[in-house]
């Protein structure tokens, strides 16, 4: 919009003054950080001014107007900050396809409840089912209620933290983890961490139990987890110890989105549940 629609906003220079601001209360706001009101405070006062509205009025519309600007943005900032490799939603998935999904059980999630309880989600099912799409799904709807969340593919994160710990870091790293309402890792299982990965792991596991959520996505049962976690079914154990304690499972034993042409044929191949997580899980589902 040029200044020259804009003539409310806009004041003639006074006489050899250049440097005066032409609109000193949109200067003042913008002083501020309340763009969004300097922007629009002289439209909406005109609007005001037309529809007889009281003042509170109009300063309500003005402030919503830059709340709701900040808002959209500290959502854009949470969504960067939790580096999503894509952007997914629940509106985006296509539950018919996955029928066997218990839908309710997924919505209910996507309330969020299980952040304030510091409860973990494990999805657990083949490859393209869907793990990765809802984890994110869950973790962008946390980022729309303000909650500090990080999406890392599990290999990634234990990769940063070796770095860090041949640095002298890990403290600070680890402790930034454990600030966060929701870590979310991706695809644990596709490949072995060794011993020191795995005890990273494990540290990681401990720092946010109890404190804040973990989901995890992996296409391996709990009982082979020991053989993910360098072969030491100790560690394995205390791992799932932590992450099943307060749990909600979500096991997607359907067809691959990705290549529903082959999953009847690839069927038996890799480490896929067939019928449940291989713990008595409340919300395995049969079949
Ligand atoms: P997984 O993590 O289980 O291997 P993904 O979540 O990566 O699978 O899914 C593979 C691709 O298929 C992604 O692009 C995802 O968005 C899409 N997808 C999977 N299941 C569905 C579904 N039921 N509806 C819509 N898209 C889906
Ligand atoms: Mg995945």
């Amino acid at each position: 919009m040029s200044e020259k629609t804009a003539p409310f906003t806009r004041r003639p220079d006074p006489p050899g003054r250049g440097t005066v601001p032409e609109d000193p209360l949109a200067e003042q706001l913008r002083q501020l950080g309340l763009y969004v009101m300097a922007e629009r405070y002289a439209a909406l006062a005109e609007e005001a001014r037309k529809a007889k509205s009281p003042y509170p009025q109009y300063l309500g519309t003005l402030v919503t107007a830059q709340l709701a600007a900040r808002m959209d943005r500290s959502f854009r900032e949470r969504l960067a900050r939790a580096r999503f490799p894509v952007v997914k939603t629940l509106e985006g998935f296509d539950f018919t396809f996955q029928s066997q999904l218990d839908e309710t059980h997924l919505r209910t999630l996507a309330e969020l409840t299980f952040l304030a309880k510091a409860e973990s989600v494990l999805f657990v099912g083949p490859p393209g089912v869907g793990k990765t799409h809802l984890a994110t799904a869950l973790g962008v709807r946390a980022c729309a209620a303000r909650k500090r969340v990080q999406f890392y593919p599990v290999l990634e994160l234990m990769d940063q933290l070796v770095t860090a710990e041949a640095a002298g870091l890990l403290p600070g790293k680890l402790g930034e983890l454990s600030r966060l309402d929701l870590l979310i890792l991706d695809e644990l299982g596709y490949l072995s961490l060794d011993r020191r990965r795995a005890n990273l792991f494990f540290q990681v596991v401990s720092r946010l139990y109890e404190k804040g959520s973990i989901i995890v996505t992996t296409n391996r049962r709990f009982e082979s987890w020991a053989e993910i976690f360098a072969g030491d079914a100790v560690i394995a154990g205390a791992i799932l110890d932590r992450l099943l304690h307060h749990r909600q499972l979500v096991v997607i034993n359907g067809p691959s989105y990705r290549t529903p042409e082959l999953t009847g044929g690839l069927g038996g191949l890799g480490e896929a549940p067939r019928d449940a997580a291989g713990v008595g899980g409340e919300r395995a589902h049969p079949g």
